[in-house]
């Protein structure tokens, strides 16, 4: 009955959720066909170990490792020093001082620079959730119900008696935008583009 758990789910179905419950239903079903459909079609034409967009931050993340100075301290751990960090890249721990390393475990410019001076592969630090294969999680498909007389319903489903949920309905709709929590704050943002005004939250 509520989508706020995911906010970008909340977003995406923010004109849905007017819609009756059934409707609604509906609608995210169809959602899903489309999202593992397109994902599963995407994973076959990958020639890469990792997806697109691991791919491409780790391309972009080894040309900015090539001008490091890399000081090893034992097998795993390396010194590194330049205008902006003095920091240790332990490969063991796939950790990093500038910390992007344990942010979106992928390895970081520096830990790239590491495994460059190793000679080992940076593919073995990163993540399995990158890996083409994870997305093999797509490859199941999502079907359409049909019409409702082609339906199967066992007897003891058909039997159940579904009532509206218990309290107090709220006399006003509930809010479509979040209120800001405790601490963060309503920036606006103008766009000479389109003219308007829009708020993130930070
Ligand atoms: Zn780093």
């Amino acid at each position: 009955m509520t989508t706020n758990i995911a906010e970008c789910l909340n977003e995406i179905l923010k004109d849905a959720r007017e819609l009756p419950v059934t409707k609604l239903v509906k609608h995210i079903r169809g959602l899903l066909q489309k999202w593992f459909w397109e994902r599963h079609e995407a994973t076959t034409k990958m020639s890469t170990p990792l997806t697109k967009w691991a791919e491409k931050r780790l391309h972009r993340r080894t040309n900015k490792s090539r001008c490091y100075c890399v000081h090893p301290v034992n097998l795993y751990k390396h010194h590194m020093v330049d205008r902006y960090l003095n920091g240790l890249v332990n490969l063991s721990d796939k950790t990093c001082t500038c910390r992007k390393f344990q942010l979106d475990q992928l390895p970081c410019r520096h830990a790239l620079a590491a495994c460059n001076l190793r000679r080992i592969s940076c593919y073995d630090y990163c993540s399995p959730y990158y890996y083409k294969e994870t997305l093999a999680t797509y490859a199941g498909s999502i079907y359409p119900v049909g019409p409702m007389q082609e339906w199967d319903v066992p007897d003891d489903i058909q039997s159940v008696i579904v009532l509206p949920p218990k309290g107090r309905k709220p006399s006003r709709r509930p809010p479509k935008k979040r209120r800001p929590s405790e601490g963060e704050e309503i920036v606006y943002q103008k766009c000479g583009r389109y003219r308007g005004v829009r708020h993130q939250f930070h």
